[in-house]
């Protein structure tokens, strides 16, 4: 049996290479001339930036802040702590942070609280995946790439207990 049988597909690997393609056009148009850093939340996000950054045909600096929360595994508490922290300031850049997932939004509302009292210029999201109905605090996303059910959903760098990262498409894992 391979990994990918144990995952039922959401968006295979040429839907997000499609999507990653438009989000960069996007985000090209709204940054030329402009300072941009994009900022990877470790590790989900690492394959989206990756894949992201080679689409963006600007001069830009990435780097990444490790995360991570408080309480039960499945469920965010929105206590959040930096595991890993960026690298340079971002002082009078144009911040872009690069998720994986927005859920309840909990983790992404301390992000933007945290990097805004650094002084950046702006700072905008860019999420891979956004579950609508969990949202439980406004968030605003610029750069969307898909919105999924409330399933638990995995691959494309989205962990279950640290596998399922490596899958090159996205899928919520079957039921055993
Ligand atoms: P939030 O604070 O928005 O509730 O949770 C955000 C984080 O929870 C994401 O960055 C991700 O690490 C994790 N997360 C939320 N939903 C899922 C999911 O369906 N699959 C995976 N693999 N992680 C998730």
């Amino acid at each position: 049996m391979k990994l990918g049988d144990e995952v039922e597909v959401l968006y295979t690997q040429q839907q997000i290479a499609g999507r990653v393609r438009e989000l960069a056009a996007e985000i090209e148009r709204d940054h030329r001339g402009k300072e941009l850093v994009l900022v990877g939340v470790l590790k989900g996000a690492f394959m989206f930036v990756s894949d992201l950054a080679r689409q963006i045909d600007l001069p830009l600096s990435i780097d990444f802040i490790g995360l991570s929360s408080y309480g039960e595994e499945s469920e965010s508490s929105g206590v959040v702590k930096i595991t890993s922290d960026l690298t340079r300031p971002i002082e009078g850049k144009h911040v872009l942070i690069v998720e994986d997932i927005v859920d309840t939004g909990l983790t992404m509302r301390y992000l933007l609280d945290n990097l805004s009292t650094r002084r950046p210029s702006s700072v905008k999201i860019c999420a891979l995946l956004q579950k609508p109905s969990r949202l439980r605090t406004r968030i605003p996303i610029q750069y969307l790439g898909f919105t999924v059910p409330d399933l638990f959903v995995v691959g494309y760098g989205l962990d279950s207990g640290e596998k399922f990262r490596n899958l090159p498409f996205i899928g919520a894992a079957k039921k055993a």
